[in-house]
């Protein structure tokens, strides 16, 4: 089958001291992951960069880095990235969201060691308001039902796709406004990604890389034991469907 494809979920390096070692095993600078996605047909990606979802000092620096990043190439959305504990944020946030390389905000609660749930107003008020997706890397995944029941005007990607949660959050939220993506290493659970389409369908699944081989990941989609029409929901419509003025050109 011939579709296209849009990573939805993805980080490379840009230099600060939170930065992922490249080593000769998992590389990720961006020229690399370009030469990846040329290899396997994927045209562009979200991205928000790896100090930023790692670290906390230099969110800031690394979200105006990012936004001009995706100004000047074509492959490069962006994912604001938001630690609430940062008054600063917010302001730009508010002032990034409607640019039109931007697919939303980010949030990393593990990563940046807060509670998700003591939290969640302060973010999912602000992504209601905004009328924006929030990407969150799995963290209290049942816990984020009552956030999205709360906030019916954001949606919320729960990353990582690999548990029964995932799919059960989904199904719980009482607006539909909780979606999960392909990303990470825990697609390689040989039925996964089958059950989730059988229990969800294939409309509240993005596919994502998050920089793990886009061999393995696309490949994981196109081999799956699901209708043609499910993967390229999966792998190109849905992205193309919810943010169809940032990927109308695609
Ligand atoms: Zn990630």
């Amino acid at each position: 089958m011939n579709t296209k494809i849009i990573d939805i979920h993805s980080h490379f390096n840009c230099g600060f001291k939170d930065d992922v070692p490249n080593n000769n095993i998992h590389k990720r600078d961006f020229e690399f992951l370009m030469e990846e996605y040329k290899n396997c047909g994927i045209s562009a990606g979200c991205f928000s960069h790896f100090p930023a979802v790692l670290g906390t000092s230099d969110i800031y620096e690394c979200n105006e880095l990012m936004y001009k990043k995706a100004e000047s190439d074509d492959r490069v959305y962006q994912w604001i990235v938001l630690d609430p504990r940062q008054e600063k944020l917010f302001p730009q946030v508010r002032k990034m969201i409607t640019g039109k390389k931007v697919v939303g905000i980010k949030i990393q609660s593990l990563t940046h060691k807060y509670d998700i749930v003591e939290y969640g107003d302060k973010v999912f008020s602000l992504a209601n308001e905004l009328k924006c997706f929030v990407l969150m890397h799995n963290d209290k995944i049942l816990d984020m039902v009552q956030f999205a029941d709360k906030y019916p005007d954001m949606n919320l990607i729960i990353a990582h796709l690999g548990s029964d949660e995932h799919v059960e959050a989904i199904k719980k939220a009482k607006h539909g406004n909780i979606y999960t993506d392909t990303s990470g290493g825990r697609s390689y659970f040989n039925n996964v990604v089958e059950y989730a389409v059988e229990q969800v369908g294939s409309e509240k699944i993005f596919f994502g890389t998050d920089t793990y081989s886009c061999g393995f990941q696309t490949g994981r989609i196109l081999f799956a034991r699901i209708s043609d029409k499910d993967k390229e929901n999966i792998l190109y419509y849905n992205a193309k469907r919810h943010f169809p003025k940032q990927f109308a050109n695609i």
